[in-house]
């Protein structure tokens, strides 16, 4: 294995090596087959089984229930910020949102162009620190279904409570879907963008349940409704080719760890150090408030923004990558999805305790 960086990037984010040089093989030759994957007809026996084994291996590692449809889409996650609204929502309608970070605030925006909306919760006032309680909001009972983020990447934060509602619920998992066991069964919609705990970019999962299919009105496009991928087992167009295909190289690496509840554990055992680093010191502040934290993101502040500038730049040319803070909250984000390394988080534990020794 050549010298390899600790990446730290929200997303795109760090891959298993393994995947990565098993996917830079079947690129040229696709299993020995003389064809190389990115050049395979979507429609071959061949990569019909890529997609098989994909769904399978989901299926499994997140106990699926079996009257629920797997499907692989594009757009992004932020597509599914309108796809949601388009095929759950009927003009006069409205639907029950929390708003706890960027990714909620594009989602409610979208939602608006189809139906009214309820925010039932905001953390914006205190710059997104938090998630709510189940005791801090109420879903109207006129409400068609309930929206969350679970892992809000820009801040840092988490529900470690999923929200619990009669009504259909609809989770943006992008940035922790399988990173821990979930109930699939509560929920009507799951979707999330593989390019932060799952893959490559290209490819968004959507997990939804089958009676959900012919809500869409007659006026939702074709591309647009769920319906159209369900029926055609995400092939009504040309699929994500390269995308599924590694997705299921990395399914097949969890697996392989032991499946969520194995990597739940590393990624506790992986975000404590980290955490615990930041609570025993001034010079390092959390942004989310503790009973939010996120085992993903790790948003940190230093005492001062010139700080923060050293400490990303000297980190970087310590090989600890992608430090920097997202534009909008500034600061300093370490994003440890599952493949991130756990040397990784004792490197930068390290590093911060050298920093602060010099500059604090
Ligand atoms: C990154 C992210 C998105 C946006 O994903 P795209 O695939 O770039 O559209 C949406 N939601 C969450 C929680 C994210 O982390």
């Amino acid at each position: 294995m050549p010298d390899r960086i600790y990446n730290f990037s929200a997303g795109p984010a760090t891959l298993p090596y393994e995947v990565l040089t098993q996917a830079a093989k079947d690129i040229v030759n696709f299993r020995d087959k003389g064809i190389g994957l990115i050049e395979m007809s979507h429609r071959s026996k061949e990569f019909i089984g890529v997609v098989d084994e994909c769904e399978a291996l989901l299926r499994e590692l997140l106990a699926i229930p079996a009257d629920y449809k797997v499907l692989f889409l594009q757009g992004g996650a932020s597509t599914q910020f309108a796809m949601v609204p388009m095929n759950l929502l009927r003009p006069g309608q409205s639907a029950c949102y929390l708003n706890t970070g960027t990714w909620s605030k594009k989602a409610i925006k979208e939602a608006q162009l189809f139906g009214a909306v309820d925010v039932a919760y905001s953390s914006e006032a205190s710059n997104f620190d938090h998630v709510p309680a189940p005791a801090d909001y109420t879903v109207p009972a006129a409400t068609e279904y309930l929206y969350f983020v679970s892992n809000n990447t820009i801040f840092g934060t988490q529900f470690h409570t999923m929200p619990a509602t009669e009504k259909i619920t609809v989770c943006d998992m992008s940035s922790d879907i399988l990173s821990r066991p979930v109930d699939v069964s509560r929920f009507g919609i799951i979707f999330a963008g593989a390019q932060k705990n799952m893959g490559p970019a290209g490819c968004t999962l959507v997990i939804i349940r089958e009676d959900l299919l012919d809500r869409a009105p007659d006026t939702v496009p074709t591309m647009f409704r769920y319906k159209t991928h369900a029926d055609k087992g995400s092939m009504f167009n040309t699929p994500p080719c390269f995308a599924i295909y590694t997705v299921g190289l990395v399914l097949q690496w969890l697996k392989k760890l032991g499946g969520l509840t194995a990597i739940e554990k590393m990624n506790r055992d992986k975000a404590a150090l980290l955490y615990d680093a930041i609570d025993a010191s001034d010079f390092y502040r959390g942004h989310a408030r503790k009973d939010s934290r996120s085992l993903m993101n790790v948003t940190f502040n230093l005492p001062t923004p010139e700080l923060e500038a050293k400490f990303v730049s000297e980190a970087t040319a310590a090989s600890l990558d992608g430090l920097k803070g997202h534009r909008s909250v500034g600061g300093c984000r370490a994003s440890i999805y599952n493949a991130f390394p756990r040397e990784g988080v004792e490197k930068l534990v390290e590093f911060m305790g050298e920093f602060e020794k010099k500059n604090g």
